[in-house]
């Protein structure tokens, strides 16, 4: 029987209207920089420049730092929570409406597939602010005292790999509870976050409520560093988490700290492999790897490594990279420059320290920052690319022999933000779980999130919890 080959499925861009300039989102409108530079933020898909945005400087910040205060006193945060509440259900159905513009958007500026930003990211980014609507005017019934108050002005910094739905898991909960916000988005996706500012004002949030300054690192620190900040809430890489805690220690500032992770994703003699197979694709493959709770570490029982290796091969061979916007598209592009560099930087160490690569073939587009999905084989504790987070579409396949073997070799890491269990027993799912040292534990599953559970992690992939009952405590006093 002929074998039926994939026809180009574009999804079109044209609902997406990118301006080439955007300024500032301070006190609910866009204002020109004080001091503040210019960057470009470019498709990683094809290295076009899509817009230029502004690198906010430090009056740019302090601008915004005092305009959310002005709102926390003067609206916000004496905002009934029945009010506060109809503010994020508006801001929820208009995010749920304009989803395709945004997952195009969201798939343009990063480089993940459609088919993830359409049916992941998005109706996560809606159900957060859904989920989060609820709370606002129930907070003395959450279990943190009968009349809990919010903390103030927000500063927030989050990374590239989800941006929309990264921004929803720091804004939804802050806002929830009575707080204002400055957000800082990642420099190489601000575009999803000034759209959210523009779906601000659709929904008629009052001005300074929620404010956006773009920038690199420098802003980051700004926002971090401002005398008048209550609260940080960090997501990004262990070493700026590490250098925004030793910078906020011996301030009054409340911190939370969602950093990397290296997840062990265990694969026990009598788990369904075939079920097992589609969990460590998911596990690594989704969003290019680009996640922190990815399953980067499979341990696979040494009775089914070879059953299992083939089973993987076979499934890999089906993937499918290429144009984030083709919705046929398993895995897209590499976010940018940098980042590649990092991921060949370590693999090729992984080579060097005596474990074997094997990719499917693929082809890769010529323009554009691509890497082929990648597995390694014969990888040791010892070795760098089962130690440090590569965060890229790079697995490391170890084994083990015994339950115990197992969670040891889980637990042997820095990290310890999620983990995954490959068994049909029940038993043995709860005995392992209870021994491992991460924050969150699929069994039989991977990657599965919900608003409603709460997410954070064990040693240095950080401290407090978002999502759930549990992300309410972090923004209130
Ligand atoms: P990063 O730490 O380089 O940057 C994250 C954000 O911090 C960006 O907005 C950046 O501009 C800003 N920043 C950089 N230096 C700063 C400083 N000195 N002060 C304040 N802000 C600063 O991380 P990244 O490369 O953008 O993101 C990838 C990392 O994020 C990975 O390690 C990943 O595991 C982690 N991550 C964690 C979670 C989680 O929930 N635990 C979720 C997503 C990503």
């Amino acid at each position: 029987m002929p074998r039926f080959e994939y026809a180009p499925a574009p999804e079109s861009r044209a609902i997406v209207d990118i301006q080439p300039s955007y300024g500032l989102f301070i006190g609910g409108e866009f204002v020109d920089p004080a001091d503040g530079g210019v960057m470009k933020s470019v498709n990683p898909a094809s290295e076009e420049v899509l817009a230029e945005v502004v690198e906010a400087g430090p009056q740019d910040v302090d601008r915004a730092v005092r305009t959310a205060r002005a709102a926390y006193d003067g609206v916000w945060g004496r905002m009934p929570g029945r009010d506060r509440a109809k503010y994020l259900f508006r801001i929820a159905r208009i995010i749920a409406e304009r989803s395709r513009e945004l997952a195009v958007l969201e798939s343009l500026e990063n480089g993940k597939p459609i088919r993830e930003s359409r049916d992941a990211d998005l109706p996560l980014v809606a159900a957060h602010f859904f989920y989060y609507a609820g709370w606002a005017d129930k907070l003395g019934h959450a279990g943190f005292g009968t009349d809990p108050r919010p903390l103030g002005v927000a500063g927030q910094v989050i990374p590239w790999n989800f941006p929309l739905l990264m921004l929803a898991w720091k804004v939804a909960p802050a806002l929830a509870c009575g707080n204002t916000v400055v957000l800082k988005p990642a420099e190489t996706t601000p575009l999803s976050a000034l759209r959210f500012a523009e779906i601000c004002q659709q929904a008629d949030l009052p001005p300074g409520v929620v404010n956006i300054v773009t920038g690199a690192g420098a802003t980051g620190a700004a926002v971090v560093d401002h005398p008048d900040v209550d609260k940080v809430a960090f997501t990004g890489s262990t070493e700026v988490g590490k250098q925004i805690a030793r910078s906020v220690a011996g301030t009054r500032k409340r911190v939370t700290l969602e950093l990397g992770g290296k997840a062990a994703n265990i694969v026990f003699d009598d788990a369904a492999i075939d079920q097992a197979v589609e969990g460590i694709v998911n596990g690594i493959f989704f969003n290019q790897g680009h996640v922190c709770c990815a399953g980067s570490r499979l341990l696979v029982q040494e009775s089914v490594y070879d059953q299992l290796l083939a089973s993987l091969k076979r499934r890999m061979a089906t993937l499918r990279v290429g144009d984030p916007l083709d919705k046929n598209t398993d895995i897209g592009a590499i976010n940018s420059g940098a980042q590649l560099e990092r991921i060949r930087t370590l693999s090729e160490i992984g080579q060097q320290e005596g474990a074997q690569p094997w990719s499917p073939p693929c082809e890769l587009p010529d323009r554009g920052f691509w890497f082929a999905p990648t597995i390694f084989t014969g990888v040791t504790q010892a070795h760098r690319i089962a130690r440090e987070e590569i965060f890229g579409p790079v697995l490391s396949v170890l084994t083990f022999r015994t339950p115990d073997e197992a969670v040891a070799k889980a637990n042997n890491t820095p990290y310890g933000l999620s983990a995954g269990i490959w068994s049909e027993k029940g038993s043995r799912i709860l005995s392992t779980a209870d021994k491992l040292r991460a924050g969150v534990v699929w069994a039989n599953t991977f990657n599965k999130f919900d608003p409603s559970s709460p997410f954070g992690g064990y040693k240095e992939s950080g401290y407090g919890r978002e999502g759930g009952r549990h992300g309410l405590e972090a923004y209130l006093a």
